[in-house]
This record gives C-alpha cells, sequence and structure tokens, in this order.
C-alpha cells in the first residue's frame, strides 16, 4: 500500500468502518512503515474528539433551559 490508498482507507479506519481484514492489515502495515501517515491517522483522532466534545457543549445549553424551566414551574406551584 502507498501513501495515496492509504490516505483514501485513512478516515474510515478512524471511524472504525473500514472493511476487510486484508485492507485493515495492509493499512496497518503502511503504518508501521510511514510515519507521515501514522501522524494523520492521530490527527484524525485529534478532530475527530474535538468535534465530538463541541457537539456535547451545543447540547449542553438546552439541558441548562429545561432545569431553569423546571425551576420556573416549581417556584410557579409554590408561589401565591
Ligand atoms: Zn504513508
Amino acid at each position: 500500500m502507498n501513501c495515496r490508498s492509504a490516505e483514501q482507507y485513512l478516515a474510515a479506519y478512524v471511524d472504525g468502518e473500514l472493511k476487510g481484514w486484508w485492507r485493515r492489515r495492509a493499512f496497518l502495515k503502511h503504518l508501521e512503515k510511514c510515519a507521515a501517515c501514522k501522524r494523520s491517522v492521530a490527527m484524525h483522532r485529534q478532530i475527530k474528539a474535538l468535534l465530538k466534545s463541541k457537539v456535547q457543549r451545543l447540547v449542553a445549553p438546552e439541558e441548562l433551559v429545561n432545569r431553569i424551566r423546571q425551576r420556573i414551574d416549581e417556584s410557579q406551584v409554590v408561589g401565591p
């Protein structure tokens, strides 16, 4: 496998969607020899982790709004 075909498989590999053990093995064998592609895999993993944390941060405000809404409802029940 050369860098060109390794690049094609990179995203699928990071997503755990690289089908076929022979393809995975060829890809991993290339990584063993190629520092550039190894770095690319590490970078893709970082980007993926970053996106994941950003998505979680986007979900958080909605949770907060719900909690505030709940507190308002509760205060209305207890209020005069
Ligand atoms: Zn390479």
